[in-house]
């Protein structure tokens, strides 16, 4: 007998050129305007954008409490229109964690179960399991007002997990969290999410984050995804200049494609040297953007040789921070460029204000983007 060919698997989730408008005194606003994506089961996933750009809208529209202008919403391959949230198999977190203030730990984690008239054996069985996987185990009985705002995240979760629902979507948690505490909650709800195998859909404005615990992140800007990609590619190759300004931080070159050579499309900046990226989709005379990271830079008062990008400019700035110096280096007119030095324990400062130096980097270390 053959084997039937294995189908691809249904994805947990699938927006399909969902639109989003708002009609404020009289005036449309698009808050969402035509996303189309596939969320995988058992996937890390992040919406990231600044402010405005429409990556809560787009939560809203999963879990049900917005419905599309245009467009659909597939859940686990059905579509979800006109579903209520509480019927939708996902389940929302929110920033304000939303726990109710007069019942204990326990209590405000078995909540839902017992609405559900969930027999109390397997409430009891259940709540404990959760409450071990967040490490709450022994803080049964505090309430919320008792608990640090990180321990009330865990709450929170828990309470989100103990109905076992296939995906869970969060909006910014750790939001109200200080910075110590919001970076070990991170690895902490990495942890979990792995150990629970559910799809979780996370909302932020903090590109650290969603570098740190992501799958997958879609970057937002205007209502539109701008990129769909890994940390690592999100981060190494922007495929927009928003991308490459709104991650890290990252230095934009424009130039010309005069020649290509060896592989390489050339691009000259005059006195101030030249660019070389890999050659494939350029041909000569085309304008071209080009992205490079600070820490991708070397800096030295030689000319480099070889098949490198090499630009000259003149330091205008050197910040000293700790495990790397930061150096502003002005190209004339062209451009400032930021460079991030290490700082081995036996290194000395290797430019100072005023110095003329060269930047050099692998052409495989900067990319042409689109606009
Ligand atoms: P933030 O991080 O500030 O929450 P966001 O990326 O989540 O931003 P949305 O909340 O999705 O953005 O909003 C996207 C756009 O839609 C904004 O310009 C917002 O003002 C507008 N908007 C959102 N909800 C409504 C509404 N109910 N009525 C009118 N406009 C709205």
């Amino acid at each position: 007998a053959t084997a039937a060919p294995a189908l691809p698997p249904v994805p947990a989730i699938e927006l399909d050129g969902v639109v989003k408008e708002y009609v404020a005194r009289g005036e449309t606003v698009q808050a969402v305007r035509g996303v189309s994506l596939s969320i995988a089961e058992g996937e890390f996933f992040s919406l990231l954008g600044p402010s405005g750009c429409g990556k809560t809208t787009t939560m809203r529209m999963i879990a049900g409490f917005e419905e599309p202008t245009r467009g659909g919403v597939r859940l686990h391959g059905q579509d979800v229109t006109g579903v209520p949230p509480n019927k939708r198999d996902v389940n929302m977190v929110f920033q304000s964690y939303a726990l109710f203030p007069h019942m204990d730990v326990w209590e405000n984690v078995a909540f839902g179960l017992r609405r559900k008239k969930v027999p109390e054996a397997e409430i009891r069985r259940r709540v404990g399991e959760m409450l071990e996987i967040v490490d709450l185990t022994g803080r049964e009985k505090r309430r919320p007002r008792e608990m640090s705002g990180g321990q009330q995240q865990r709450v929170a979760l828990a309470r989100a997990l103990v109905n076992n629902p296939r995906a869970l979507l969060l909006d910014e948690p750790l939001g109200a969290l200080d910075l110590k505490l919001r970076q070990a909650m991170q690895i902490e709800l990495k942890r979990i999410q792995r150990e629970v195998g559910i799809t979780f859909v996370y909302v932020t404005h903090d590109q650290s984050e969603a570098l740190t615990m992501s799958d997958r992140i879609a970057v937002m800007n205007d209502g539109l995804v701008e990129q769909l990609a890994g940390p690592r590619e999100i981060y190494e190759r922007p495929a927009t200049a928003f991308v490459a300004g709104f991650i890290g931080t990252s230095n934009l070159l424009n130039g010309a494609v005069e020649r290509i050579a060896g592989g390489f499309a050339v691009l000259p900046l005059g006195e101030h040297g030249r660019v070389l990226v890999e050659a494939a989709g350029h041909s000569p005379g085309d304008a071209v953007a080009v992205t490079v990271r600070p820490e991708k830079i070397t800096i030295s008062t030689e000319e480099p040789a070889g098949d490198v990008s090499a630009v000259r400019g003149t330091v205008s700035e050197v910040v000293y921070l700790g495990t790397y110096n930061s150096y502003a280096v002005k190209l004339g007119d062209v451009a400032e460029m930021t460079v991030f030095q290490q700082n081995a324990h036996d290194s000395t400062t290797t430019a100072e204000r005023g110095d003329s130096v060269w930047l050099s980097w692998q052409p495989q270390h900067s990319y042409a983007i689109g606009s």
